[in-house]
């Protein structure tokens, strides 16, 4: 029994470092609290340029390993953005759709077991949102994400990350011959992220052929109505409850083609296996880690131009991080299109100068961010000082 339990806590503890490098993770924190059975994991990874910000995820199959790689993608998404935060996640194993009295007691628990780790801020992500982040101020006061009645700047409702997308998207076209009128957007998700990033690119032009939801699929190449589907979504249906489309099968989606594909929804959606079906000039990369580096590379070799996650979908944090600023709604929505234009254009610009992928161009970028904020520090990833938090 002994033997086993050693072999099992050595086990664990080798799991526990297996995502060590340089960078990182500073901490990785299992809540469990079996009262309201609470189980959730929050991974700090690196807070060199200061307190991390990073969503609270609610979702029944996230393993450790992905709060982890999301959580490195919000260190680089915010040395990227050039905002004074690190990168964590926070994961809350549940249904998001549990009946309101009980996600309320849950989120209020984890507020609470995290009370005292004043390098996590919380902020909204996949299964939580302005109202799950009022809980949480309620409860400890550090958040973001808040409702407009408790001075927070909407993300979601103002379409922050779909508004820095539109940009991205913008910025991108130049670089694959391409004309943002009429061209043909396919978006997998049509949620918080992919129906605002929708709504700004028809407006400006392009025409959405297909998008989808957990449920499933739709597609017109005539067009479909973002306003009506948005309706719908806000009203509790499906994409799949428009009419004039044709109703797919949820990963159909992958087969549209179009000028220009926006994961919206789940990590590894594009993977070795169906990244051949993909047909488009660009993929914008809203979702965090929707396409696998293998099939970034497969991309790029079909001439496919790829705009990384933590560049891409850099809005809904930069405005988290001016509403925590206490800006105004308008100051963080002019960050978001400035910094998203700058740094679509630099990646992109060095991709071509120094025949690279995308992701690594990004990564550099961010990476040397990073590197200069760690270089200020007597420990790589911690700091000691006072009021640093
Ligand atoms: P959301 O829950 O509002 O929307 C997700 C949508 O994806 C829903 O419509 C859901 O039905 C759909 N979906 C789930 N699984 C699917 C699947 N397998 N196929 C097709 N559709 C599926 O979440 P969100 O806030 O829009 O976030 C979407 C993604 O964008 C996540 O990866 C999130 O981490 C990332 N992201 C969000 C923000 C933000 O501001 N909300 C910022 C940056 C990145």
């Amino acid at each position: 029994m002994v033997s086993f339990l050693d072999k099992r806590a050595r086990a664990a503890f080798k799991e526990g470092f297996e995502f060590s490098d340089e960078l990182g993770p500073l901490k990785v924190i299992h809540v469990y609290e079996p009262s309201v059975n609470l189980k959730a994991i929050l991974v700090v990874d690196n807070i060199a340029a200061g307190p991390s910000i990073g969503g609270l995820r609610m979702a029944e199959d996230v393993s450790i390993e992905e709060c982890f790689r999301l959580a490195r993608t919000m260190t680089f998404k915010n040395a990227a953005a050039g905002l004074p935060h690190g990168g964590g996640k926070a994961v809350l194993f549940g249904d998001p759709k549990m009946p309101k009295e009980n996600k309320e007691q849950h989120i209020r628990a984890m507020a609470n077991a995290l009370r005292q780790t004043e390098d996590y801020i919380f902020a909204p992500d996949m299964g939580t949102d302005e109202e799950c982040m009022a809980w949480v101020k309620d409860e400890i006061g550090r958040v973001v994400g808040l409702p407009r009645e408790l001075g927070g700047i909407p993300l979601d409702e103002i379409g922050a990350t779909g508004w820095g997308l539109s940009h991205a998207t913008e910025v991108a076209l130049e670089y694959c011959d391409c004309e943002l009128q009429n061209s043909r957007i396919v978006v997998q998700g049509f949620g918080a992220v992919g129906k605002h990033v929708a709504n700004f690119l028809t407006q400006k032009g392009a025409v959405m052929v297909a998008t989808s939801d957990s449920r499933g699929a739709i597609y017109n190449p005539n067009g479909l109505n973002v306003a009506k589907l948005m309706e719908i979504k806000s009203s509790g249906g499906q994409v799949g409850d428009y009419e004039d489309a044709e109703k797919l099968k949820r990963e159909a989606i992958i087969d549209i083609e179009c000028e220009i594909w926006i994961p919206a929804a789940r990590p590894d959606v594009i993977n070795k296996d169906n990244v051949a079906r993909l047909k488009a000039k660009l993929v914008i990369e809203g979702a965090n880690i929707p396409v696998t580096h293998e099939a970034e590379k497969v991309l790029a070799n079909k001439g496919v131009m790829c705009v990384p996650d933590f560049i891409a979908n850099a809005g809904g944090v930069i405005c988290a991080a001016f509403e925590y600023r206490q800006a105004s709604e308008a100051q963080a929505m002019q960050a978001i299109e400035e910094k998203l234009r700058r740094n679509v254009r630099l990646v992109l610009e060095d991709t071509l100068k120094r025949k690279i992928l995308p992701r690594q161009a990004a990564n550099d970028l961010a990476l040397q961010r990073i590197k200069k904020a760690m270089s200020y520090r007597r420990y790589s990833l911690f700091s000691t000082a006072p009021r640093f938090v």
